[in-house]
C-alpha cells in the first residue's frame, strides 16, 4: 500500500473525497509506524468537529498528540491489538471532554496490510451512538414500567373476580354457601352419587325457638348467634363436606360418602355444639338449640335432589314435634 493512499484517493476520485468531506460519521486512518509508534495519517470533517480541531491540523501527529492523554493507554491498546491480529475489530465505549455529557461510540477498525503483509494503516469508523442507546434505555425502562402496570392492574383484576365469586357464592351474614350456589353444588354432588352409587346424608338444620331469641334481645343479637353457629357448624364439619344458609335459621348440611351411623354421629355432635354455646347480649347469657333431619340417599326412592331435601325436611319436622334439640332419621 502506497503511503499516504488517502491523499491519493480523494485526489484521484472525486466521488471518495465528496464522501470524505460529507460522511456523517467519524472516519479516521491511523498510520502504523515500524517503530511502534502510531501516527494520525487523516480524519473526516465530522471528526474534526467533534474534536473541536481541523483535519490539516492534525493530520500527520502522533496519536499522543491528538487523543487526550487519559484516553492514550486505551486508544493505543486497541490499535496495537487491531495491528499484532491483523483482523477488523469493533468496539463500543463511552468517553468524551471533562464536563461534558459522555457519549457512546461505537467503533470499526479495519488494519490494511502493505505487500509485506505488515499491517501499515488502520482505517476507522466511529458512530456517536449515545442516542441509540439512550432511546433503547428509556424503552426498556417503559416496558419495564408497563409490565409493573399490567402485572398490579391483573392482581387488581383478579382480586376483584375473586371478591365477585365471593359475594355470588356465599351468604352476606354468616360467610357460607348461599342458597342459591348451595344448589348448584347439591346438584352436583347428588349427580355424581347417582352415578358412582356412593352413600350421600343429607342434614337440614334449624334453630330452635330462634324468634325468641331475635325477641328478647334484638334482631342484632340474632344475627351475632347465626353468625357464631355458623362458624361452630363449619369448624365441625370436614372439608369434604358442603354446609350453606338455606334458609332464615336453616342450614343444609351434605355430607358426601358417609354412612347412616357416622351422619348420625356427626348431626349429633353438631347438634351437641350447638347447644353448648354461650351467647353474650347486653350482660345476658343463653344457649340457642338446633333441631336437625336427616335422610340418606336411596337409589329406590330417589329419581331427584328435591325427593332427597324434602325426606330431610320432613325429619327436621318430626324432630321439632319430637320437642326440638334432637335429630330424627327419615325414612
Ligand atoms: P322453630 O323452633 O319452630 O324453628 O321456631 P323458630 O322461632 O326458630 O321459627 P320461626 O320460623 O317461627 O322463626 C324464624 C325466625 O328467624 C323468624 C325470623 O325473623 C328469624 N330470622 C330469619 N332470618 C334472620 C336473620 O337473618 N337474622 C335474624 N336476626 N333473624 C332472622
Ligand atoms: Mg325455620
Ligand atoms: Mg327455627
Amino acid at each position: 500500500m502506497p503511503r499516504r493512499f488517502i491523499t491519493v484517493l480523494r485526489r484521484r476520485f472525486p466521488a471518495f473525497e465528496q464522501l470524505w468531506q460529507r460522511f456523517p460519521d467519524n472516519v479516521f486512518v491511523i498510520r502504523c509506524e515500524s517503530d511502534g509508534r502510531f501516527v494520525v495519517e487523516a480524519i473526516n470533517p465530522t471528526l474534526a468537529a467533534v474534536i473541536g480541531r481541523p483535519s490539516e491540523a492534525v493530520a500527520g501527529l502522533p496519536l499522543g498528540e491528538v487523543v487526550p492523554a487519559e484516553y492514550l493507554a486505551l486508544v493505543e491498546g486497541r490499535y496495537r491489538a487491531c495491528a499484532d491480529s491483523g483482523e477488523p475489530m469493533t468496539y463500543e465505549e463511552s468517553g468524551g471532554p471533562a464536563g461534558a455529557e459522555p457519549r457512546i461510540w461505537q467503533t470499526l477498525m479495519v488494519p490494511a496490510q502493505g505487500r509485506s503483509g505488515k499491517v501499515d494503516y488502520i482505517l476507522g469508523i466511529s458512530r456517536d451512538i449515545t442516542a441509540l442507546r439512550k432511546a433503547e434505555a428509556y424503552l426498556r425502562d417503559a416496558n419495564a414500567a408497563l409490565e409493573r402496570r399490567v402485572a398490579e392492574r391483573t392482581a387488581e383484576l383478579e382480586c376483584a373476580n375473586a371478591r365477585l365469586t365471593e359475594l355470588a357464592t356465599r351468604d352476606g351474614l354468616t360467610g357460607l354457601y348461599n342458597r342459591r350456589h348451595l344448589f348448584e353444588l347439591a346438584t352436583r354432588e347428588f349427580r355424581r352419587v347417582v352415578r358412582t352409587g356412593q352413600p350421600l346424608a343429607v342434614l337440614m338444620l334449624d334453630l330452635d325457638h330462634f324468634k325468641d331469641i331475635n325477641d328478647r334481645f334484638g334482631h342484632a343479637a340474632g344475627d351475632q348467634v347465626l353468625r357464631a353457629l355458623s362458624h361452630v357448624f363449619q369448624t365441625a364439619l370436614r372439608q369434604t363436606d358442603l354446609i350453606g344458609r338455606y334458609g332464615g335459621e336453616e342450614f343444609l348440611v351434605l355430607l358426601p360418602d358417609t354412612d347412616a351411623r357416622e351422619a348420625e354421629h356427626i348431626a349429633d355432635r353438631l347438634r351437641e355444639s350447638c347447644a353448648t354455646v354461650e351467647h353474650r347480649w347486653n350482660h345476658q347469657t343463653f344457649q340457642c338449640t338446633l333441631s336437625i333431619g336427616i335422610a340418606h340417599y336411596d337409589a329406590e326412592r330417589d329419581d331427584g335432589l328435591d325427593t332427597l331435601l324434602q325426606r330431610a325436611d320432613h325429619a327436621l319436622l318430626r324432630a321439632k314435634a319430637a320437642g326440638r334439640n334432637c335429630l330424627v332419621i327419615g325414612g
